[in-house]
């Protein structure tokens, strides 16, 4: 941010009074301009063994494939948008049925807060976000062409709970090596995991 949104002015980094670290601050208003974190919501779809995924059709990660997942809007629970975005991704309706993983991406300032869901509703049609939607199953996840690797960590957590026969919610963080491409899960470890078990 070059510019304050109040007047125009330009701003410089500096610790405000009181603060215990570098904000963009506007000298003429005498105000700080945080940034904060982002928040992205998403669902795990399953029908039977098959899980919902979408293809993207805008950068970043073009033509990868995801989860339906996006940005929090103001307003909003962390579970509507959730529900939301797979409604705009994939078309489809959904019921939330259960926290799923929350994940730390600290290094882009991002933390996902993913959903298992339900359809409520049969049908599936790709948004203007999707070059397609697909029930994949869990043989046929594309790991090599996954969009995000905070996707990549939230499957294989679901993946793992199969194979344990127990179903947790997930907290940790996806820690980056420092090196390496930031869209590759292999350069990624997931640090911190905490787990509880949730009732069928
Ligand atoms: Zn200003």
């Amino acid at each position: 941010m070059k510019f304050c949104s109040a007047c125009g002015g330009r701003l410089e980094d500096k610790v405000p009074p009181g603060d215990d670290r570098v904000r963009r601050w506007c000298p003429a208003c005498e105000v700080a301009h945080y940034k904060n974190p982002l928040v992205v919501v998403g669902c795990l779809v399953e029908r039977g063994d098959e899980l919902l995924l979408c293809r993207r059709a805008i950068e970043p990660a073009y033509g990868k494939w995801t989860v339906p997942a996006g940005f929090l809007e103001l307003g909003e629970t962390l579970a509507d948008g959730a529900a939301r975005e797979t409604r705009e991704e994939a078309g489809a309706h959904v019921e939330v049925l259960a926290p799923h993983s929350h994940l730390d991406l600290t290094h882009i300032g991002q933390h996902y807060a993913m959903f298992r869901a339900r359809l409520t509703a049969p049908d599936i049609k790709a948004g203007v976000e999707s070059l397609e939607c697909a029930w994949v199953r869990r043989d046929d996840i594309p790991w090599d062409e996954l969009a995000f690797p905070a996707v990549h960590f939230a499957l294989r957590l679901l993946f793992d709970d199969q194979d344990a026969g127990v179903a947790h919610v997930h907290h940790g963080q996806i820690r980056w090596s420092g090196a390496g491409s930031r869209f590759s899960a292999t350069n990624y470890e997931l640090a911190d995991h905490l787990r509880t078990p949730v009732r069928p």
